[in-house]
């Protein structure tokens, strides 16, 4: 089976121009920017603070034919003691899809690709010219569903985000009649730490002749041979795998393929340990 793995990079100087990212990190790119997610879906349950982006990843999909752009965000709370209450009260997936007959964007054939290329790999997308992208928080990137009751001209998702960006440096430049162009670079580097550092996520085919040494070791295809699972498995028994069925009811079995699945999951990334995702 080949797989994708996803190595984090630094960003070039074109991510910026680039509408469909899988990254790590900084603002959300919404994938239909006339509607950013709002800041309620995103509020911790713990704190109650508005959560930031993780990571968001691009995986469009062939079918079913309204995926056919589709993005993954993750969203989480920057307070760790959140995470120690409860890691499922601070941390939340959206998807988010369009069909490729849509309003958003228009698609060109990338400079790279040979004049005989319409593979769509080689496209790359645009938004289209009738398009304006809905306010955001300067913070964030939510929804900017408030705005600075002075200036009227910087928005926020939220009074806890308007707080962050006066003590930032709105302060000062509010009322500036371009507060955008003014921004210094130690209020710019304030507002970017409020988010996780930005990295692109680049995807690329697993080295299959890495794989060669040990496959036979975990691959479930061939051992057809051989009287049940998991005793050629470098000795792991059901007992040792992370998550253990604690019922036996009916689900057990589909449980314990899970936890299976997990640790091959787990050995096969370890052979490319820098990779952040497949
Ligand atoms: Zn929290
Ligand atoms: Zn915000
Ligand atoms: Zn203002």
């Amino acid at each position: 089976m080949s797989v994708t793995l996803g190595y984090a990079e630094p960003l070039d100087d074109d991510f910026d121009k680039e509408h469909l990212p899988s990254k790590i990190g900084g603002k959300p790119r919404w994938l239909d920017p006339t509607r950013p997610l709002s800041v309620d879906k995103v509020q911790c349950d713990e704190c109650t603070n508005p959560m930031v982006l993780l990571m968001q990843l691009y995986a469009p999909e062939d079918e079913p034919a309204e995926a056919f752009h589709r993005m993954l965000y993750v969203f989480i709370c920057r307070n760790g003691v959140c995470h120690k209450a409860s890691a499922r009260r601070c941390m939340r997936v959206f998807r988010s899809q369009l069909p490729e007959d849509n309003s958003i964007y228009t698609a060109q054939e990338s400079e790279a690709a040979g004049s005989c290329s319409d593979d769509e790999d080689d496209m790359s997308w645009s938004l289209a010219e009738q398009v304006r992208p809905a306010s955001v928080c300067v913070v964030c990137g939510l929804s900017g569903s408030k705005a600075c009751s002075k200036c009227h001209a910087q928005f926020y998702c939220s009074r806890a985000h308007q707080v962050a960006d006066w003590d930032a440096g709105h302060r000062a430049q509010c009322g500036n009649t371009h507060p955008q162009m003014s921004k210094s670079a130690v209020y710019s580097r304030k507002l970017q730490h409020m988010m996780y550092p930005e990295l692109v996520i680049v995807s690329e085919e697993e080295d299959a002749s890495k794989l060669e040494a040990s496959n036979a070791d975990y691959d479930d295809d061939d051992d057809e041979g051989s009287d049940d699972d998991g005793e050629d498995n470098e000795g792991i028994k059901p007992e040792d795998m992370a998550l253990v069925p604690v019922t036996g009811e009916k689900v057990e079995d589909s449980e314990v393929d899970v936890d299976r699945a997990f640790l091959l999951f787990q050995r096969r990334i370890q052979k490319n340990p820098d990779q952040v995702i497949l």
